[in-house]
């Protein structure tokens, strides 16, 4: 079978040939890969800049943005057969037994750094056509589903984010608190975090860089959120137009833009950083303002990294609910299917568009 390989010694990226693999456990199954999305991580570690193979080979599949086909399932697996859909894990737990995170399955705050991520670190990934995956590891999804649930690994980030926003608003003890949302960033990152908190019942802004027209304010727009370009509209302005911002969603992975906004999170706000910088060398930067709000309007800022079963759940269930509310603008966030032999233009960030995925059932079909 093909599978699309990083060499990051030799720093190659191709398509090899493998061995199919086999179930070897009873709670093993067999899946077929029919589509994998393709983001800003497969182009850094296909800049090798980031990814590693497991230990002991000197390359690794690429792909983490997962859907899968069951073809077989172990004896015991009980609740899949051949023919369902399944989204799979990305991250699996690390093996230290003081890791009191991945002990509890919360392998996603995972603390000793050991953990393996499928595509990315020390795992292979899902750019190849059968994979073997533990039962626990897969998330089921409804049929009708199957030309957008590729999207669900992308929503889980802003899911998680809306697990902890929860948890953090909970200190406020009082009715319609935080309801107003700004997402730095209209990638498939702030898109899906967009239609997520319209869907949680945020008054939404997308505050992205181009000016409208553009395909990315189009979707955000059918959704029911703003749309405000930051080459137009500076960002005192848009805090105007917003009013107390009560949660930042960043999606734009620009630290100079991210801690210009930050300056204008509102009284009780929350930050939500998902974006993963490339390092730019030092900036000079005004940050009076910054702790000064943080103490007298008693902000938050966190991170949110990768994402636990829980956000898998919710994001499996919310695809499910905007394919129902908003069919076309979520099929528009996939703006490109390419076989598996065209993987280098999407794969090294060529391809334009929004949400580029890599059809590999293509490949089992020929
Ligand atoms: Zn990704
Ligand atoms: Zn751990």
């Amino acid at each position: 079978m093909k599978a699309v390989a990083v060499y990051p010694a030799q720093r190659i990226v191709k398509i090899i040939d493998r061995a199919e693999p086999r179930i070897g456990g009873p709670s093993q199954v067999k899946l077929r890969m029919l589509e994998v999305g393709v983001c800003g991580t497969d182009k850094e570690i296909c800049a090798f800049a980031y990814g590693t193979a497991p230990s002991g080979s000197d390359h690794f599949v690429l792909g983490h943005e997962s859907l899968g086909e069951v073809v077989e399932a172990g004896p015991g697996v009980t609740d899949l057969r051949p023919g369902d859909l399944v989204v799979s894990t990305v991250r699996l737990a690390c093996s230290d037994p003081n890791c009191s995170a991945c002990r509890a399955g919360h392998y996603d705050f995972c603390m000793t750094g050991k953990y393996r991520e499928h595509g990315i670190k020390d795992l292979d990934g899902f750019m190849t056509e059968f994979v073997i995956e533990e039962r626990h590891n897969l998330h089921p999804v409804a049929r009708e589903l199957r030309d957008v649930a590729v999207l669900t690994e992308p929503l889980t980030i802003a899911e998680k984010a809306l697990i902890e926003v929860q948890e953090i608003q909970r200190r406020l003890h009082w009715e319609g608190r935080g309801r107003r949302a700004v997402v730095l960033g209209s990638g498939p990152v702030g898109l899906l975090g967009a239609m997520a908190l319209v869907n949680a019942g945020y008054e939404t802004c997308v505050y992205s860089r181009s000016p409208k027209p553009n395909a990315k304010a189009d979707v955000a727009e059918a959704v029911g959120a703003r749309y405000i370009s930051s080459e137009q509209t500076p960002v005192e302005e848009m805090a105007e137009q917003v009013g107390n911002i009560d949660l930042i969603y960043e999606a734009a992975g620009a630290p100079q833009f991210a801690f210009e906004v930050l300056k204008h999170l509102g009284s009780n706000g929350i930050y939500v950083f998902t974006g993963v910088p490339r390092d730019q060398g030092p900036i000079e930067f005004h940050t009076e303002r910054i702790m000064y709000n943080l103490v007298l309007k008693n902000q938050v800022v966190l991170g949110v990294v990768n994402a636990g079963p829980q956000a898998f759940d919710n994001a499996v269930r919310d695809i499910g609910v905007f394919a129902a509310r908003w069919p076309r603008a979520l099929g528009a966030v996939i703006t490109g299917r390419f076989p598996m032999e065209a993987f280098h233009d999407p794969v090294m960030g060529k391809a334009g568009g929004i949400k580029n995925v890599i059809d590999i059932a293509q490949a089992g079909r020929q």
